[in-house]
């Protein structure tokens, strides 16, 4: 890679910043495409967030992703944010289009984008979805969003509670729900679903022990997708896989939201392969879920 005096850039801004895979993947894509980009990644201290967004202005940076914990608080430094983004308080794409900041979110529409990507339409589908962090907000509002109808179990069932709640005016006909994250509530919604999503941390790194929901629960045929994607073979993957289930890790929605990023800074549509390909080598793993 050639670094010019033409060279635009581009980068993530986070606390910690260090274990991101995304100036990996998002390298190996200006590469394929022989582009005169580079990203790079910014160590941003929450107390430096307003000078950081400055600097993304005066530096003429050509766009940031924001990862944990700035993706609400960026909100304020921006010209304008897309509704979906405004509505889940998540911002991880700024675009500077001629010194004007433009905040999106492409967690869900990655989200969506991959779980097609893999499994074909599923627009109007039933979906559980396991937690009510950030991560279960953009999932939850972009499945909405194509018509899904959607219930939330959360281990602190009022913060499912509240996230069904901001979710009500934008739901229409299909009112999500809200359940404890329990036996019982879980067997009972899970055999009408034909979707279940894990964003909940359970299986993470470093407790890969963990899973989110009794495995015996799982039936031939759902589709699960699990948000983890370290290890990227999680134990719900696993289960999932040998129970006749339809997996999917995190890594993809990982790769697709960066890949909506990309598009959004430059015009172009990058190769996915190619950004997987990276990511995955960060593991030191040429293996993982295929799905
Ligand atoms: P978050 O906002 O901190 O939410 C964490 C969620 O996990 C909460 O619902 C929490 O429940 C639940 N939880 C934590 N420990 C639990 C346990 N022992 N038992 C049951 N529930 C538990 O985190 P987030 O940003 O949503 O991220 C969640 C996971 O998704 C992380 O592993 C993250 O790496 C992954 N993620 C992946 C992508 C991707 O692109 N693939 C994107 C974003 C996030 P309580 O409310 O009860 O605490």
């Amino acid at each position: 890679m050639n670094v010019l005096g033409t060279t635009r850039v581009l980068g993530v801004i986070g606390h910690p910043v260090s274990h991101s895979l995304s100036p990996a993947m998002h390298n190996a894509a200006i590469r394929a495409l022989n582009i005169d980009y580079v990203y790079v990644p910014f160590h941003v201290l929450p107390e430096n967030l307003g000078s950081a967004i400055g600097g993304v202005r005066s530096l003429e940076i050509a766009g940031i992703n924001v990862t944990i914990p700035h993706k609400e608080r960026v909100i304020e430094y921006l010209d304008e944010v897309d509704d979906h983004a405004l509505a889940i308080r998540s911002v991880n794409t700024v675009t500077n289009s001629d010194g004007r900041l433009r905040g999106d979110s492409t967690d869900g529409p990655g989200f969506i984008r991959s779980a097609e990507a893999a499994w074909g339409r599923i627009d109007g589908c039933r979906a559980l979805i396991l937690g009510a962090g950030g991560s279960a907000k953009a999932v939850a509002f972009a499945l909405a969003g194509i018509g899904c109808e959607i219930v939330v179990a959360n281990r602190t069932y009022q913060r499912a509670v509240e996230l069904v709640e901001a979710m009500n005016p934008a739901a229409g006909g299909r009112k999500p729900r809200a359940v404890e994250l329990e036996r019982d509530a879980l067997a009972a919604e899970i055999a009408g679903s034909d979707l279940l999503v894990n964003t909940t941390s359970v299986g993470m790194h470093p407790d890969t022990g963990g899973i989110p929901l009794p495995t015996d629960l799982i039936r031939p045929g759902l589709l699960v997708y699990d948000l983890v994607y370290n290890p990227l073979r999680t134990r719900l993957i696993e289960e999932a896989e040998s129970r006749g289930a339809k997996a999917v890790s995190g890594l993809k929605m990982l790769v697709y939201q960066g890949a909506l990023s990309f598009e959004m800074w430059t015009g172009i549509e990058p190769p996915v392969d190619v950004m997987e390909q990276a990511a995955r080598a960060c593991f030191g793993a040429k293996t993982g879920p295929e799905a």
